[in-house]
């Protein structure tokens, strides 16, 4: 039996309108798909009928309940619908943190947000006990404010603001993004000045967000790898009180150079906080950095080895992070109060969020040490098995749609014949 630190009180939402608590078993709702976070795009269609608005209880059985943990922990949710269902997603899966695109993060341009939309999310942050603090919105994948070609880089910074701008609109205090590359035309010096530069005339054209500088797994000529790399932007940037890092684990694990130590901080960030060295991880980010500037983490295992630069994602414990890497973050108290979000493999089905997020808030309430091994042990298995289980479905799902697509070719072909 597992013991923990605090009690779990549920921190569920107050009131839902009607719509937003009809009882959908989490079976029944598939919310963001791998597809549909890289798209931002949803292939599930509209309710049929709006039904009216009136202020009823939470359906208990609909939304998990919320630990009280101060590592807030959760999920990069879809918006698909609008950026209000996100809030409702990220309740869906029992998150207390969550990360959204605020438009689709693959097109250079999409439509305002509405009125309703602005309102709808706001209603909901408050109806489900959301703090803005723990929102992390994603940037889009295009922008590019490191390029030297000043057109393009232009086109990334429009396309940037209007995120902030929209975040803003949101009531949302952070924004995350990619911080860019070279494209080889330029020295990293020089991208990471531009980038700085991009972040000032940010500052000036918004009120209040602060900007979040997530890390990269070091491939080619992407900026962010390095702890150096980070700083050299924030020291460019004039209103430091509004910047700030993300750091993704399984960018910080690929992007460890050779020879590899475990003096190497991205690696004792994640594997040696609760080792003897006086130099671990999170203290090496706040003699590098400063702890200040710590304002998310991404909560990814990682398919590939220690240094590989490879970005690919796996679910928390069955990668070659491992499962104790992520109870030694959720149990530093330097990750309290700030979002942690999974960015982790789904196959069509949060309930493999809901298991990851649990599991996460489980194990930064552990007290008892010796029970530490056997719950890491039996949460890995719960995970690896729900995992299986969707990989399998998935897998029976897309052999059927090839069967079909099969037959109907077939048949096409015997009509042609
Ligand atoms: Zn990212
Ligand atoms: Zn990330």
């Amino acid at each position: 039996m597992v013991q923990t630190r605090r009690s779990t009180g549920a921190s569920a939402p107050i009131t839902l309108t009607s719509s937003d608590s009809h009882p959908e078993s989490s079976k029944r709702r598939k919310a963001a798909s791998a597809d549909e976070l890289e798209t931002g795009t949803s292939t599930k269609k509209p309710a049929r009928k709006k039904r009216k608005k009136t202020e009823l209880s939470t359906d208990s059985e609909a939304f998990p309940v919320r630990v009280s943990n101060p590592w807030k922990i959760g999920a990069h949710v879809s918006a698909a619908g609008g950026v209000e269902n996100a809030v409702r997603n990220a309740a869906m899966v029992g998150a207390n943190a969550f990360a959204l695109f605020v438009k689709s993060q693959r097109k250079w341009d999409s439509p305002p947000l509405s009125v309703e939309n602005v309102d709808a999310f706001k209603r909901r942050m408050q109806e489900f006990g959301y703090s803005p603090k723990h929102v992390l919105p994603h940037g889009s994948y295009l922008v590019n404010l490191g390029n030297p070609d000043e057109e393009k880089r232009q086109k990334s910074f429009n396309c940037f603001l209007d995120d902030l701008q929209r975040c803003e609109q949101l009531g949302l205090e952070l924004y995350n993004f990619h911080p860019g590359s070279t494209v080889g035309q330029a020295t990293k010096e020089e991208s990471i000045a531009l980038i700085a530069e991009c972040i000032n005339n940010a500052h000036k054209a918004t009120k209040y967000i602060t900007i979040v500088i997530e890390n990269m797994a070091g491939s080619g000529n992407i900026i962010g790898s390095r702890f150096s790399e980070l700083k050299g932007i924030i020291d460019h940037v004039e209103d430091k009180t509004r910047v700030g890092v993300c750091l993704d684990t399984c960018h910080a694990f690929a992007a460890v150079r050779a020879p590899f130590s475990a003096l190497q901080p991205f690696y004792c960030v994640f594997r040696d906080m609760t080792s003897q060295r006086k130099m671990d991880g999170i203290s090496t980010f706040d003699a590098e950095v400063g702890l200040s500037y710590l304002k998310g983490l991404h909560l990814n295992d990682s398919k590939t080895a220690l240094g590989s630069k490879k970005d690919r994602h796996e679910n928390i414990g069955l990668g070659t992070l491992g499962i104790s890497t992520f109870r030694h973050i959720v149990s530093d108290p330097r990750t309290q109060d700030i979002p942690l979000i999974l960015e982790t493999p789904t196959f069509e089905a949060t309930e493999i969020w809901t298991k990851e997020i649990s599991a996460l808030n489980c194990l930064s309430n552990l007290v008892d040490n010796s029970d530490v091994p056997e719950t890491e042990h039996s949460l890995v298995n719960e995970i690896t098995s729900l995992v299986r289980s969707h990989v399998v479905n998935k897998t029976k799902k897309v052999s059927k749609t090839r069967a079909r697509k099969q037959d109907a070719m077939e048949d096409h072909d015997s009509d042609c014949a």
